[in-house]
């Protein structure tokens, strides 16, 4: 079991902090082939039940986590006859986890738990330690970057980055 450690945040490149990278729909394919391949037709963002998908500043689709989860239904990788998102090339829908910032409740000594109830994979548990409030904690292996937590959390604590290969 892999468990998210804070002090190797250096390895990971937070999206947030990226200037003009977004996650991508799933499957999509390197961002470099993203942007010549994909057409701006829209077609993934109407087919999308979750409406999670938004056009960024070049009209070109990206996802916003603020609006929902994927649920990994498939159909944005259906529709899209560009070519910019190919689950053929791509067995892994993405590579981005999430992290909790220093907003979480917890660090202010209240309780929740909203973001591991809603984890469908189970990937977030809570490490209790006397005298403190149980922190959220991240297994990277469970965790497919569905983002249902994000939305969720009421403090907007929770952060998408994309892993590294060197997770330990
Ligand atoms: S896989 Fe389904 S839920 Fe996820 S972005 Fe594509 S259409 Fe939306
Ligand atoms: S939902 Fe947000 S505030 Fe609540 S435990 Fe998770 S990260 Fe912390
Ligand atoms: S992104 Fe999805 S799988 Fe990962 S911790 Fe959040 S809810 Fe769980």
């Amino acid at each position: 079991m892999i468990h998210y450690n804070p002090q190797k945040r250096q390895l990971f490149r937070s999206l947030a902090n990226i200037e003009g990278t977004s996650v991508r729909p799933p499957w999509a394919v390197s961002e470099y082939e993203f942007v010549s391949k994909c057409s701006s037709c829209n077609k993934c963002l109407d087919v999308c039940n979750e409406s999670i998908i938004v056009l960024d500043s070049r009209l070109q689709p990206v996802i916003d986590f603020e609006k929902g989860e994927c649920t990994f239904c498939g159909d944005c990788a259906d529709v899209c006859e560009s070519g910019a998102i190919d689950p053929l090339l791509n067995s892994l829908p993405w590579s981005h986890k999430v992290s909790f910032s220093d907003k979480c409740l917890s660090d202010n000594n209240s309780y929740c738990r909203s973001c591991g109830e809603v984890c469908g994979q189970e990937a977030i548990f809570f490490k209790l330690e006397s005298g403190a409030i149980a922190r959220p904690q991240l297994d990277l292996n469970l965790c497919n970057g569905c983002g249902a937590c994000v939305s969720i959390c009421p403090t907007k604590a929770i952060e998408i980055f994309v892993t590294s290969e060197e997770v330990a």
